[in-house]
């Protein structure tokens, strides 16, 4: 890596957050499309159906040019920079005045703000390129989860075989960290899962939570996965209280668990190892 200041590195992790954050956007709201546009045409093979005729595709995620989904004006070079665009439009569509939804800034934001963190932790370094990846992977992830109550396995069985493959280096863990810990990152929600439902008939999660903390598991080894899963529990009992109490949201709305298990797996990557020595210097182990 070239000789630059770290906090040249930082700022420079920042803007390129910003950037990687708008194709972000992009993949949150066409991915799960084109997921749904592609098991309806397998499900009409199955079931020997006619292809729906005249039934385009949805728009493809790097090809398309970004439009209003209102009134489908494309967007100029100015509209698309990111966060400034839309604060520049005052959140609302140039065009046809619709509003332009506050998710776009806030993940560019958060993406560039967590891609600066990551170069911080790492430096400039072949874990903080791996680190981008593995952030921006999480962002897509929960963007999705979000919307859809889905964790593609488009997004999460690739950072599943990154884990496992950087294993090999090794980079964060060693390769039989990583191995168990993905088995005991699926089995673990798995067993979860099932002993909830045969006692409430309930779904509590998805088989898509089960694949992301299995390649949290591959990352970060099985050490990490309690702690992960614990502060994940956290977080989400946190947010589900105050949207209850601020937004009157009903209880009965399942929330999705996806993004609580990916923002407390970025958090243990990035500070787990201050966590644990913090809890055992509080805890008079440490
Ligand atoms: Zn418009």
């Amino acid at each position: 890596m070239p000789e630059m200041p770290l906090v040249l590195w930082i700022a420079f992790a920042g803007a390129l957050g910003l950037v990687v954050g708008s194709f972000l956007n992009v993949v949150i709201l066409r991915l799960p499309e084109r997921m749904a546009a592609s098991w309806e045409q397998e499900a009409r093979e199955v079931l020997a159906l006619e292809a729906e005729p005249a039934a385009p595709l949805p728009p493809g995620i790097v090809r398309e040019p970004s439009h209003c989904p209102q009134c489908k004006h494309r967007l100029s070079t100015l509209d698309n920079i990111p966060v400034f665009g839309w604060l520049f439009l005052r959140g609302r569509c140039r065009y046809c005045q619709m509003k332009i939804s506050i998710q776009y800034p806030l993940v560019e934001l958060l993406c560039a703000v967590l891609s600066a963190v990551i170069v911080w932790k790492f430096g400039p370094s072949w874990s903080a390129l791996a680190g981008l990846v593995f952030t921006w992977s999480l962002i897509a992830l929960s963007g999705i989860d979000f919307r859809t109550q889905l964790l593609p396995d488009q997004l999460t069985l690739p950072l599943l075989w990154l884990g496992l493959l950087l294993a090999l280096l090794p980079m964060f863990v060693a390769a039989p960290s990583a191995i168990i810990g993905a088995a005991i990152g699926y089995l673990s929600l798995w067993s979860v899962y099932w002993l909830f439902k045969l006692l409430t008939g309930k779904e509590g999660m998805g088989y898509g939570d089960f694949k992301l903390l299995a390649a949290l598991g591959a990352w970060m080894g099985p050490i990490s996965l309690l702690p992960i899963v614990l502060l994940s529990s956290l977080i989400g009992a946190l947010v589900g209280v105050s949207l209850i109490v601020l937004r009157k949201r009903d209880s009965q709305i399942p929330m999705p668990f996806g993004p609580f298990i990916a923002a407390a797996g970025w958090v243990w990557f990035v500070a787990g190892d201050n966590l644990l020595q913090g809890y055992l210097h509080l805890s008079g182990l440490g």
